[in-house]
């Protein structure tokens, strides 16, 4: 049996939107399930869509996303180079090769020819404008000029392109790993260039040679290509190379997450939510988007989620770490419809998988996190144990800071209006003898200190309930955060006191106003 060898082909002209990442996704576990190849292909032949930056912006996506291909720019490999432009030369004598055979012709119209044509076509009322079966025999080719004519204006490099000459009222047929069976017409078809006037060849004649040169068997791309098919498996056929071809399958579309359609960047901006996974800043705008890193995704949850935006295993299951997704997909549980994205899924898996992750493998980037917010962490010991404390309670990564940031900062402000209501003496007396309890305190942790506070608190006859909530807003400063006896053992005896204190001295200034 021929190795697997699928390819991810994305062209350089912007950010990587998710759809591009789930179609690599899906790509990569294939390979991997299958002991395979995952090979990276940079489209670049349409120069005049290259935006700089992207190729780089496309391997750190796909690096982030724990997917690197074994195959591609600047990676070991047999079958590069792996950009088109780089591979220019080499498309050319195919081209020719379907020339001779009588499978593409020389196209020599100017421009402006072309555009006389539709003008006509459309003066006549005819709704198929394209150049194809119907017109190529009134227009300047080399299907219509004597043999000599072409051969001079070849001689001279008249500007010229190949197109690929498609008969009509022909059925091409394929199987479609996702789709099944697949029949389309060659009628709605024009005679796709195959090789522009600047010896480029376009996408369709330089995504089959290289697929054919690069061993390719599995084509996984998205719907979109789907009508591209076609000229595809002619191609592979008319350049003699039938047996080789690859499998195929076209992925469903991913849609927004209100109505239909196919989920867009403008989505994201109208809706508030990424659609890239990294940070993209557009070179020629300068327009800035957020990616699902900058939001606080965990690649793993960002890829689990991108797994079932079209795919499920057969089961409720939905927790899925990379290796169990290499282990349990397959390409015909791939649904043929769309997916509708949904940003309260996205954050849901983040949280599961953040909760899930142990402390110590989240604290870099939560170190990270408190650094830019101007906190240097000295203490490892004390920072695994704050993580610990509040993982449980952080959707998004940023949430450390919001849930943990009282730990190392006094609260700018605490809310001691939630207090005032129901504040009294007796309360006031119990915090006073508190205080006085935590100071002779020697052993300081969480049971001591929350055996000491309830033993107070049932001498003076008071719920410990009620005192609760005040503690936890003058230590923290507002109604959130963890056990809040959890909370006073990580702050240490001091800070605890002089938090409590405080606390008192602002209820005091409020009663005597
Ligand atoms: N270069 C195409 C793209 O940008 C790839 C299509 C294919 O995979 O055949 O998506």
């Amino acid at each position: 049996m021929k190795k697997v060898r699928v390819r991810f082909a994305p062209s350089p002209t912007g950010g990587l939107h998710i759809g591009g990442v789930r179609t690599a996704l899906y790509n990569y576990l294939f390979a991997k399930k299958n002991k395979g190849d995952f090979v990276l292909r940079i489209e670049d032949t349409d120069q005049n869509r290259y935006v700089e930056g992207a190729e780089q912006y496309i391997m750190d996506c796909l690096n982030w996303c724990g997917i690197s291909p074994d195959e591609g720019p600047g990676l070991e490999g047999d079958c590069g180079p792996y950009r088109q432009s780089e591979r220019k030369n080499l498309y050319k004598k195919y081209a020719e090769e379907l020339v001779k055979k009588g499978y593409a012709y020389y196209a020599f119209d100017t421009p402006g020819e072309i555009e006389d044509l539709r003008e006509k076509l459309k003066a006549e009322g005819e709704n198929n404008l394209q150049y194809g079966y119907h017109v190529r025999d009134v227009m300047r080719n080399s299907l219509t000029l004597p043999p000599e004519e072409t051969e001079a204006l070849l001689k001279i490099n008249f500007p010229h392109v190949v197109r690929i000459k498609i008969e009509p009222n022909e059925f091409i047929a394929f199987n479609d790993l996702i789709r099944g069976n697949i029949q389309m017409e060659t009628n709605s078809l024009d005679d796709k260039v195959l090789l522009k006037a600047d010896g480029m060849p376009t996408y369709h004649l330089a995504v089959v040679v290289d697929d054919y040169l690069m061993n390719i068997t599995h084509v996984f791309r998205g719907e979109e290509w789907m009508s591209s098919a076609p000229v595809h498996i002619l191609l592979w056929k008319y350049l003699g190379w039938e047996g080789s071809m690859p499998k195929w399958a076209h992925l469903p579309l991913i849609l927004k997450p209100d109505g239909n359609g196919k989920l867009s960047k403008r989505d994201g901006e109208r809706l508030g939510f990424p659609v890239f996974a990294l940070e993209w800043k557009d070179p020629k705008t300068g327009d800035l988007l957020k990616g699902f890193k900058e939001y606080g995704f965990l690649p793993k949850a960002f890829i689990n989620m991108l797994s079932l935006l079209g795919w499920n295993d057969g089961t409720e299951k939905e927790m899925f770490t990379m290796d169990e997704l290499i282990e349990k997909f397959s390409i015909e549980r791939v649904h043929s419809s769309g997916a509708k994205f949904n940003f309260e899924k996205a954050k849901w898996f983040n949280h599961e998988w953040i909760k899930r992750a142990n402390a110590s493998s989240l604290m870099p980037i939560v170190k990270q996190l408190f650094l830019e917010k101007g906190i240097e962490i000295q203490d490892e010991t004390k920072f695994h144990s704050i993580v610990e404390l509040i993982k449980d309670r952080c959707t998004l990564l940023p949430d450390f800071w919001e849930q943990g940031h009282f730990f190392f900062v006094s609260p700018h402000e605490i809310d001691i209006s939630a207090i005032v209501p129901k504040w009294n003496n007796y309360k006031n007396l119990f915090f006073i003898e508190l205080i006085r309890t935590y100071q002779l305190t020697e052993i300081w942790n969480e049971k001591e200190i929350e055996n000491a506070f309830k033993e107070i608190a049932a001498v003076n006859q008071l719920k410990p309930g009620e005192l609760m909530l005040p503690l936890r807003i003058m230590l923290v400063g507002g109604k959130y955060g963890p056990g809040v006896f959890d909370i006073a053992a990580v702050l240490g005896k001091a800070e605890t006191i002089k938090r409590i204190e405080y606390g008192l001295s602002l209820l005091s200034e409020k009663q005597v106003n």
